[in-house]
């Protein structure tokens, strides 16, 4: 069984962001991130690393003009993106990114402490 790397996403060849994910060898189901358990389609224990592009469409969208924190900066987008290997995943885009739009991920690194993945308008 895989084990999960520390963060669920890094750089992949070449330099562009990937996502930590797995492919179920029993179905083929690909999810993300990596689970302890195994597959999540069938239940099968037998799991493979596979790390995805993190391509995808905004699937849904909310604005957030208001934050607690007054170091993060606003307005910045929750999006669900769903991804073009199948998982629906959750993250940001630092621009209003509507329902529809291809995004692709990008590693923030700013604060190497705390990588951020963002999701960015494709070209
Ligand atoms: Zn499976």
């Amino acid at each position: 069984m895989p084990t999960s790397p520390a963060l669920p996403f890094g750089p992949g060849p070449g330099g562009a962001p990937v996502l930590h994910g797995q492919r179920c060898t029993w179905c083929g189901h690909v999810s993300f991130p990596r689970q302890p358990y195994g597959c999540e389609e069938c239940g099968s224990p037998d799991t493979e690393p596979h790390d995805l592009p993190g391509t995808g469409v905004v699937h849904a969208a909310a604005t957030v003009h208001r934050h607690p924190d007054p170091r993060v900066p606003v307005p910045y987008t929750v999006v669900s993106v769903l991804l073009d290997d199948g998982p629906l995943v959750r993250g940001a885009c630092a621009t209003p990114t509507p329902v529809g739009t291809r995004v692709r991920p990008h590693l923030d690194t700013a604060d190497p402490d705390r990588p951020q993945l963002l999701f960015t308008p494709a070209p």
